[in-house]
């Protein structure tokens, strides 16, 4: 793999940046892997390197219908923290963070990493209280958490209507400093271009249109490329994953929501770091270009259309201004949407299912692009050891019939 620095982006300018290695290569897919993963988002790719890398399994194959990073990973906003409320989740959450925290040294890739703190905003004497036990949980299992006041908050967002009058008057919140943003392209090609040099084939414009299978065993899949065989499959698919699980007759508790963000025009740094409010229902950073990056709840019907309805937009920006009145003098540039797998209990689904070499890591709903290096790493070891990593046990399938439920509604909601 070539390697990036200081020095080689110096070398190649001497020769006008014209000799640089593609990042990854772009083979022609084999007719047989070892392990064949479909979906080339961020979970997908990072589950390639850590085989690769982890566990000694290089004949693998990432199938992506699209381009790599087109799905939720290069749509979302970017949030990565891991203030979750069960221990169950927070013990997963915080493993990402801390991989994040090397990942960009690891992958020898800048994911612009950025912790600048995720600040939840509290309206009222019981949001308080509800923040208290929310950040007592988290500081008992080693996640940071600190109570605000209303004037630490005011100190931090100069521009949040903290006054008696405002719309949503700010009791005070609780900040998880090392909660922040990535660079979201950047976690998908990161990823790609370590797999890649580990020999890992990344196969673009490649639809899995079908799954092979036996006597409940996978034998390969169909894609619009031809027929690949294999006896593990991993789906790595999110808005898509019951669509591919009904190939197999496997029904999925997911649904299919259209999840939207957007952004304004640039301006000069005005938000230090993130800021949420779980109850309005909206969330607000600033990226490094200055713009104000805005996103709210998912839309309330299942749709695979990326664009999102026109209610949910004016919701989110009303939600926005009753925070930030002064922002509505800014112009929103862009919107977009993405599709979003949702649980009942907004946990995801990860590990093994009962079709014997089918793997699953889905149901991240608004919340799995913070997710994937661990999402990555634990379903690598999964795959190789054709049992779940010992992080993911909760998050099994089988939860739906047993009812042990990780319901973390409450903190993976509204705060992505
Ligand atoms: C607007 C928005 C904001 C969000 N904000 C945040 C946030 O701030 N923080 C956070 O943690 N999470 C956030 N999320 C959620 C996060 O983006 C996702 O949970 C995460 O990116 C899922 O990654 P993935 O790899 O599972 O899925 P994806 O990135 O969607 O990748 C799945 C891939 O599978 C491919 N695929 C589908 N079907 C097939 C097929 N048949 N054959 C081949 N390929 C197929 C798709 O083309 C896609 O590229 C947000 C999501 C959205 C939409």
């Amino acid at each position: 793999m070539q390697n990036y620095s200081l020095l080689s982006i110096a070398k190649h300018a001497l020769s006008g940046h014209r000799h640089w290695q593609p990042a990854w290569r772009n083979p022609e897919p084999k007719p047989h892997y070892d392990v064949v993963i479909v979906g080339g988002g961020g979970h997908g790719l990072a589950t390639a390197y850590y085989l690769a890398k982890n566990h000694g399994i290089t004949n693998v194959a990432v199938l992506e219908k699209g381009w790599l990073g087109g799905g939720n990973t290069g749509r979302n906003t970017t949030v990565v923290r891991s203030n979750y409320f069960y221990p169950e989740s927070t013990r997963f959450f915080d493993h990402s963070l801390k991989l994040y925290e090397g990942l960009s040294r690891e992958l020898n890739y800048n994911l612009m990493l950025s912790q600048g703190g995720v600040t939840n905003l509290a309206h009222s004497r019981h949001d308080m209280e509800m923040f208290e036990r929310w950040s007592n949980a988290l500081q008992l299992q080693g996640v940071d958490a600190e109570m605000l006041t209303t004037e630490q908050i005011q100190d931090r967002f100069p521009l949040l209507d903290t006054s008696p009058e405002a719309r949503y008057p700010v009791w005070g919140g609780f900040i998880q400093h090392r909660g922040g943003v990535v660079r979201h392209d950047a976690v998908a090609w990161g990823y790609a271009r370590a797999a890649s040099a580990l020999g890992v084939d990344i196969i673009q414009n490649c639809e899995v249109t079908d799954i092979v299978q036996s006597a409940d065993r996978i034998q390969g899949v169909q894609t619009s490329r031809g027929q690949i065989r294999t006896d593990k499959l991993a789906l790595c698919v999110a808005g898509h994953s019951t669509v591919l699980a009904a190939k197999v007759g496997l029904p999925l508790p997911i649904s299919s929501q259209p999840l939207q963000a957007m952004v304004s025009e640039p301006v000069k740094p005005v938000l230090n770091g993130m800021v949420i409010s779980p109850i309005v229902h909206a969330y607000v950073s600033q990226s490094d270009r200055g713009e104000i990056l805005l996103g709210g709840g998912a839309d309330r019907y299942p749709s695979y259309g990326q664009r999102g309805n026109y209610p949910l937009i004016e919701e989110t920006v009303a939600a926005m201004l009753g925070l930030f009145p002064s922002f509505s003098r800014l112009k929103l540039m862009r919107q977009w949407a993405g599709i979003v797998d949702i649980t009942p209990d907004t946990s995801p689904i990860m590990g093994l299912t009962p079709i014997t070499g089918l793997y699953l890591s889905g149901g991240w709903g608004t919340g799995g692009f913070k997710a994937i290096p661990a999402g990555g790493d634990t379903m690598a070891y999964t795959i190789a050891n054709n049992r779940p990593h010992e992080l993911i046990e909760p998050f099994g399938l089988e939860r739906f019939v047993t009812g042990a439920l990780v319901d973390e509604g409450a903190a993976s909601g509204v705060a992505h």
